[in-house]
């Protein structure tokens, strides 16, 4: 079940053409091929990962786009590491950043190129691989921030790209497990296996059902438009201050709900198991993850019965279940669930860490353009700053395009 690098769409070609053509006018020559590593949503399975339990994300179909060129030992500097992206807020025409190979190490490369660059440093890492210094255009279409691992589809497609021109013969999940430790050993990023996985082994018209504590990984159908449904992405723009100390307070309290109920992670306790033991912030901490596995569960055997529309309840548990038992939610999140369910949606929850971000809407595939009409108006209504929202297709995981 790997991703065919030839399936990418007629609309991709048509890009990996034009970022071709935008690299020979930024470089003076041709890049040696085009990749693609596509954004994420998670469907359903919030805080389980470092619970090594389950998820249920979708690679979607906005994805990172890098044409690359390795340097030839001949040309100066061959151990040079060029970056531009087309992504350029500061009113540049590109970003751009550069370093060079040898002694590369953590926090040497400072903002985006950083997971270009942290990429390098662990295939450098690696018996047997030597890395030469390259050239490479960025362009995504990955909404920046908004809770859809653009910082992963950049990782991915740098990982894709460098492994098929070196040759090096990586497979998915061994490419997975290496963007994580770029993440967490260069970025400094405490991230787990689930964005990188969902880039690199997500399926058209698919979700993928990753098990957080052995790493298997299955694709699920998810025929969103054969059901006449889609996926609305309702992104808050909110960045909560207290996000990264409560990320970290609801890990411990997990640790310590395990460690009480003598488990080595909550993955081992059974979904009805008796959590009196536990002080009551706790228990609702350790309810939330053991139901939510069980929601995720629930949400894979819907699926592949075929029942698309059933799904819906489980995310509107979902959410419930993280605003009262986790309390990761926040009031713009909690309005953009309550406005597309009252506007129709079948199902609603929050997507990502919480405290902000992004909820997502199961809706009609009409109602999508009438949801999002509503929920900015609730937005506009309540003083919060307007939202941003798309709709986002199950799309193939990454690989090459040219
Ligand atoms: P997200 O939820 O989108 O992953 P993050 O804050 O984790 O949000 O990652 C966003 C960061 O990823 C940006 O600040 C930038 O460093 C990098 N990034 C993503 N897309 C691009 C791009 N097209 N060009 C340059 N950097 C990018
Ligand atoms: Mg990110």
């Amino acid at each position: 079940q790997i991703p065919g690098d030839q399936d990418t769409g007629g609309q991709d070609a048509v890009r990996a053409g034009q970022l071709a053509a935008r690299f020979a006018e930024v470089y003076g020559h041709a890049p040696d091929g085009v990749w693609r590593a596509p954004g994420r949503v998670n469907l359903i399975g919030e805080h389980t990962d470092y619970n090594d339990g389950f998820v249920l994300p979708f690679a979607i179909d906005r994805s990172a786009m890098v044409a690359v060129r390795l340097r030839r030992a001949s040309e100066p500097d061959p151990e040079a590491v060029e970056l531009a992206s087309t992504y350029a807020p500061d009113g540049h025409r590109l970003s751009r950043a550069r370093f060079r190979i040898p002694g590369l190490a953590p926090g040497a490369v400072a903002d985006w190129g950083a997971y270009p660059a942290g990429v390098v440093h662990v295939l450098a890492g690696l018996d047997d691989v030597q890395v030469p210094g390259f050239e490479l255009l960025l362009d995504s279409t990955v909404p920046v921030g908004a809770g859809l691992s653009s910082s992963h589809a950049v990782e991915v497609a740098t990982i894709v790209a460098l492994n098929d021109l070196l040759d090096l013969g990586l497979d998915r999940p061994g490419m997975a497990r290496l963007t994580q430790r770029a993440e967490n050993e260069f970025v400094g990023a405490p991230t787990g296996i689930m964005d990188q996985s969902a880039s690199l082994m997500g399926r058209a018209g698919a979700a993928l059902f990753l098990d957080c504590r052995s790493l298997a990984a299955e694709t699920v159908p998810l025929p969103l438009a054969e059901h006449g449904l889609a996926v609305l992405v309702i992104d808050t723009r909110v960045a909560h201050s207290h996000a990264d100390g409560g990320y970290g307070a609801r890990r411990a309290s997990c640790e310590a709900g395990a460690a009480a109920l003598g488990a080595a992670s909550l993955r081992e306790v059974p979904t009805g198991a008796d959590l009196s033991a536990l002080d009551a912030v706790t228990a609702r901490r350790v309810r939330h993850v053991l139901t939510e596995n069980a929601r995720v569960l629930a949400t894979v055997a819907r699926l592949r019965a075929g029942d698309v529309a059933g799904i819906g309840e489980l995310l509107v548990a979902s959410h419930a279940s993280l605003r009262e038992d986790y309390e990761v939610s926040c009031p713009e999140l909690d309005l953009a669930v309550d406005t597309a369910l009252a506007a129709g949606a079948v199902g609603a929850r929050m997507t990502g860490g919480g405290f902000g971000g992004s909820a997502i809407a199961l809706v009609a595939a009409g109602e999508a353009g009438r949801t999002a009409a509503a929920v900015t108006e609730a937005f506009a209504r309540a003083g919060h700053r307007a939202p941003s929202t798309f709709v986002v297709a199950p799309g193939e995981g990454a690989g090459r395009v040219r």
